[in-house]
């Protein structure tokens, strides 16, 4: 869907075929996991994008369709399809985002899925919650005990499922917290190899979870039904000691790994294409010329990572077929950062006809780009207008310059901190140090070297991936090589491979619960770590090393506040660049036409410095073509205007510019239409033209009046429609562009025109796509209540995802008979 929109936006014809009753596949079925703020799953922008798919202006949608045959001829495919017409469609490209297969757990049957109730895998605790039917399938009770069960079809040499399916630890995580959100004293065990919590949004939260949930490592292998106590007994044997513990449990949930989808081997061979030795088509250079994959056809992948391989899919397609609009040649860039990350994204660029201007916060000479101007040791001052205007003042050296530029990305580096502490002692060197020694003066290597991971907290996948490879290196070459860890996270199936080989190789690893246990003493001829060992409780055990090598610290950007200030944007909670919002993640932001790339914003490998780069130049072209005549927008009666500019310090997309005599005036490339300058202009200056919903006729059709937000509440009430538990006969719903354009006069007039309530349907926080549209509706909903003296449940304020129509109609429902649910 994500490449159909990019490419319909440029005009090209597409034809989406999917199998099923709607578009979406397994994700538009995935439960909302917010506990209050979202929990950046990603699952509702499937709905979100499901329902845009209505109003493609070159898109044909075939559902209940599925391929019959498909061959390549001229260059051209010939596709025909399982429907009630045995339709034939002829294109230049085919996309294959066939999704993916979840592992059938009656494969092993030692689990007792099948056998016993209470054992159920994380697709079925999805629906459940979905359904809101968790505490029925929970005893009574306000502690009842859950298990996690992962890695249950991954990692599994022996089932030739030896990848990390990548999904299935963040899904577990986020379902413990779910099931946490409404029983807060569920007792939660989570029993893993390494709980595999990845990205920028996780290191948070998987240290949050620490404190809530035990973490058990080793995958018990056998489930036990407890008859007298109708629970479940899990024998639970600890991976390296062996020591086996009975544990029981009301309910075990197996983390089911992912496989590729069962058609695409079919696919694949009427096509040409190779699938790997897991049978997805992982690398383009098993796809003959035309064919291309996204999401889980290339391999496992989680909701956000399919949607920007599918418009990294339509860029690659816009290139390959030469259709790829004129605009962008004429359009300048700024690339800011001093990395090697801002070198290839300027190179990229510039190679695809862009004007590059690369403003080098670095004061080293770096290497000419053609097509790119270099400014050095820069300093950005101040960044004003909007996309396709952005007006920088920075100074190069001595002098001051001002460019302009239709977008800007950032691409400054992580920070690096190589003190590793112990910087007296010559046999402890930070990683990059000792990589210098490795690569220049090999013979000094010594026999014995250490390699401590996790020291400065989670550590990030380049550094971890780094100190396999050397370590294996260093096992091939004879010398003892050793991984000190709290865990290995293995991101993915290339991490997956490097640690199997290092093991292979004989690196020994050794896992400390709590790395700040492990004192370190370096002496004249080698250092002494003293840890506690998690396979030898009670035991402090003494490593003995020549050499310790300690990865570099990493954190945010220097300057990442001051520019992220600059450029009106957020930091994550950690520092880092970009909110973990999923409305704009990968590299998108809320201001349109500023982009992230690289560790400025999150751990990024080569490949994924990749994919991101082919992300932006996929958006700018996009942003550049984009036909805007068809959105909502605002506009500012001049007449009525007092130049408070309320409307330019509230504006989450930063699309209102000054003009002169302080006359604000809305960019129409850079607004997204939400509709809050509307609600704060105290001149009530701001209309938007054609906006869909209003209340002023007087007219009230229900009891029950509700806002909803067209990204979610709208969408939700939607689906419960299509499911046949919600009716506009309940409740009379107005659609609004986000729920930040509500006033006070919206909330009151249905209440004064007879109706008993009123609830806003917005997203969750967090989750918001105007940053705060959600948040300011709350506030007003609350404010009015108290100010008015009007029963607290006259106006509601609801948080709510696309993907939540069981809860949404619930609600309404229990509102309408005077109940209050949550
Ligand atoms: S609001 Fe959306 S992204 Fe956030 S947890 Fe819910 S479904 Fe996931
Ligand atoms: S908020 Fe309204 S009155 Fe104030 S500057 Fe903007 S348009 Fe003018
Ligand atoms: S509608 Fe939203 S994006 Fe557009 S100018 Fe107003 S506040 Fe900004």
């Amino acid at each position: 869907m994500a490449a159909a929109k990019t490419l319909d936006t440029l005009g090209i014809s597409v034809h989406l075929v999917e199998q099923g009753e709607h578009l979406g596949g397994k994700a538009f079925d995935w439960a909302c996991m917010a506990t209050g703020v979202c929990q950046n799953c990603g699952a509702c922008l499937s709905a979100e994008l499901a329902d845009q798919m209505n109003n493609l202006k070159h898109t044909t949608v075939h559902l209940k369709s599925s391929i019959s045959k498909i061959k390549q001829n001229n260059e051209r495919f010939e596709t025909t399809l399982n429907d009630s017409a045995s339709s034939t469609i002829l294109t230049d490209a085919v996309l294959l985002a066939t999704g993916m297969t979840a592992f059938d757990p009656a494969k092993l049957p030692d689990l007792g899925y099948g056998i016993y109730d209470q054992v159920i895998t994380t697709a079925d605790l999805n629906n459940i919650l979905k359904q809101e039917r968790l505490k029925e399938i929970l005893p009574d009770t306000p502690s009842p005990s859950i298990a996690f069960i992962q890695c249950v079809g991954s990692r599994n040499r022996e089932m030739g499922r030896d990848y990390c399916s990548q999904v299935c630890c963040k899904t577990a995580v986020r379902q413990a917290n779910k099931i946490l959100h409404s029983i807060p004293d569920a007792q939660i065990t989570v029993f893993h190899i390494d709980l595999q919590v990845i990205g920028k949004e996780f290191r948070t939260q998987a240290a949050d979870l620490k404190s809530r949930v035990s973490l058990l490592q080793g995958v018990p292998g056998k489930i036990l039904s407890d008859h007298e106590k109708g629970r479940l007994t899990v024998i639970h044997e600890h991976p390296e000691t062996g020591a086996r513990t009975a544990r029981h449990f009301d309910l075990i949930v197996l983390a089911v790994g992912i496989g590729p989808c069962v058609e695409i081997g079919e696919i694949a061979k009427q096509l040409d294409a190779k699938p790997d030795q897991w049978g997805f088509l992982s690398s383009s250079s098993s796809l003959p010329k035309g064919v291309y994959t996204a999401g889980a056809a290339q391999g496992p992948t989680d909701i956000l990572s399919s949607r920007d391989q599918g418009i990294i899919a339509a860029y690659k397609i816009i290139q390959d077929l030469n259709t790829s609009p004129e605009t962008k040649q004429k359009s300048n860039i700024v690339v800011l950062g001093e990395s090697k990350d801002s070198g290839r994204i300027c190179q990229s660029l510039a190679q695809d006809g862009w004007q590059v201007l690369q403003l080098d916060t670095g004061h080293q000479q770096a290497a000419e780009i053609p097509g790119v101007t270099r400014f050095s040791s820069t300093s950005l001052h101040s960044v004003s207008g909007t996309v396709g205007q952005y007006n920088l003042s920075f100074t190069a050296g001595e002098q001051n310059h001002s460019v302009k530029a239709a977008a800007i990305v950032l691409a400054s580096d992580a920070h690096m901190v190589s003190d590793t502490g112990f910087s007296d002692s010559d046999k402890i060197k930070s990683l990059n140090q000792f990589i210098d020694i490795f690569e220049k003066t090999p013979d000094k290597v010594p026999k014995t070297v250490a390699f401590w991971l996790d020291r400065h907290g989670q550590e990030w996948k380049v550094s971890a991936r780094t100190c396999l490879s050397l370590a294996a290196a260093l096992a091939e070459k004879g010398k003892t090589a050793i991984i000190v860890m709290e865990k290995m996270l293995v991101h993915g199936i290339e991490g997956q491979e490097l640690y199997d080989a290092a093991r292979h190789k004989g690196v020994r690893f050794l896992r400390t619960e709590n790395s700040a246990q492990i004192t370190v003493t370096p002496d004249n001829s080698n250092v002494l770590l003293e840890m506690n060992e998690a396979t030898l409780p009670g035991i402090r055990l003494t490593l003995e090393c020549d050499l310790l090598v300690i990865p570099e610290n990493v954190g945010p950007p220097v300057n990442a506040s001051e520019t992220a200030r600059l450029l009106r944007q957020q930091c994550d909670s950690e520092g880092f660049l970009q909110s973990a919002n999923v409305r704009h993640r990968g590299v998108g932001s809320p201001r349109r036409g500023i982009f992230f790339v690289g560790s400025c914003h999150d751990e990024t490998d080569e490949s994924d410095l990749k994919r991101e780069i082919n992300a932006v130049k996929a958006a700018l072209v996009v942003l550049t073509n984009r036909d805007i005549k068809t959105e909502l927008l605002p506009a500012i009666d001049k007449n009525k205007c007092a130049r408070c500019l309320t409307c330019y310090r509230i504006c989450p997309h930063n699309a209102v510019t000054i003009r002169d005599n302080y006359q604000p005036v809305i960019s129409t490339d850079a607004c997204f239409g939400c509709g809050i300058c509307v609600s704060h202009c105290p001149a009530n200056a701001i209309s938007v033209i054609s906006e869909s919903g209003s209340v002023s006729s007087g007219k009230i059709a229900s009891e029950t009046v509700i806002f909803a937000c067209d990204r979610s509440g709208a969408l939700a009430l939607g689906s419960a429609q299509d499911l046949g538990i919600f009716s506009e006969k309940n409740a009379q719903v107005i659609r609004v562009s986000c729920a930040g354009r509500i006033d006070e006069p919206m909330l009151i007039e249905p209440l004064l025109n007879g109706a008993k309530r009123v609830i806003v349907a917005a997203c969750h926080e967090g989750n918001c796509r105007s940053v705060s549209g959600s948040s300011f509706a709350a506030v007003r909903s609350r404010l009015i209540v108290e100010h008015t003296g009007l029963n607290d449940t006259a106006i509601r304020h609801l948080s709510v995802a696309a993907n939540e129509p069981v809860r949404i109609a619930g609600i309404v429902s229990a509102a309408g008979s005077g109940k209050e649910v949550s």
